[in-house]
């Protein structure tokens, strides 16, 4: 499932691509992708108005429009939103894509969803706002500090790990990057989420940061059917320490990592050695 830094890399992409560009034809092959809305009205709300940005809001693309409504998509776990000529969308991508929009440009604007488990939904902003005020703190926001985190932790009694991928305390941050970051500042997954240190917290604030920062900087990790608006594979995979690496060698210390499913049911990869 994509996490917030591929997110980041397919809105920021998206931006760069149609921002500033008129929607001139609305195209919903496979309507069972959209929330709140039907094909029809979507089609009718959509076509003429003209792009203004596309900026992420925790794992979801916003595409704000000039009628002040925003498109949102969710790609979850197989979805993909497109930014391209017309003409270099490749079968595959024809096959499998539910929405399209054709822009003055010759660009098109296509969600692609191999599984269709991932969502579109159209909002105005008084529903945009109600839809998000819902969900937790923006990791790379200022007020994430590691004294808001420990907050956070404090209140909760569950497995630190479960606490940081919960989308109604902090957003974005999927099994990868919690993998990750707790690797990072040395602290167990498992460990209940009340008994960390305001220290701790600290460090583990900085590590849920810095590997959301240079997850970004390289274009996202590719997992299964991640690629950036321009259909590119990420390339921070290849900087995993934790995740993916179970039986391996710790970076760090040396000891055989762990993998265990017993935190939350997801492949969690820790060192038994060096984190505590
Ligand atoms: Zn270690």
């Amino acid at each position: 499932m994509p996490e917030l830094p591929e997110v980041e890399t397919i809105a920021r992409g998206v931006h760069a691509a149609v921002a500033g560009r008129t929607i001139e034809a609305v195209g919903v092959p496979r309507p069972d992708v959209l929330r709140e809305v039907t094909a029809r009205t979507f089609a009718k709300r959509v076509r003429g108005t003209t792009i203004l940005e596309s900026r992420r809001r925790a794992k979801h693309i916003v595409v704000t429009l000039d009628n002040s409504d925003s498109l949102v998509v969710q790609p979850r776990f197989t979805g993909a939103l497109l930014a391209t000529r017309g003409s270099e969308l490749t079968d595959y991508d024809r096959h499998y894509t539910a929405v399209l929009l054709g822009l003055d440009s010759g660009y098109v604007l296509a969600y692609r969803d191999v599984r269709r488990l991932g969502t579109v939904s159209l909002m105005n902003p008084e529903r945009l706002g109600e839809y998000f005020g819902e969900l937790g703190d923006e990791p790379l926001e200022e007020g994430f500090t590691g004294a808001r985190l420990s907050a956070i932790l404090g209140a909760s009694r569950q497995p630190v790990k479960k606490v940081i991928m919960d989308q109604y305390k902090v957003v974005g941050v999927g099994n990868i990057y919690a993998n990750e970051a707790l690797w990072r500042a040395g602290i167990d997954p498992s460990r209940a989420a009340d008994r960390i240190t305001p220290g701790e917290a600290s460090d583990l604030r900085d590590a849920i940061v810095a590997v959301l920062d240079e997850a970004i900087a390289s274009g996202g990790s590719s997992i299964r059917d991640y690629r950036n608006a321009t259909g590119e594979a990420g390339a921070f995979s290849e900087f995993l320490c934790a995740y993916g690496r179970a039986d391996e060698e710790c970076y760090r210390c040396g000891a055989k990592l762990i993998e265990t499913h017993a935190i939350d049911g997801r492949q969690t990869v820790f060192c038994s050695h060096c984190q505590s």
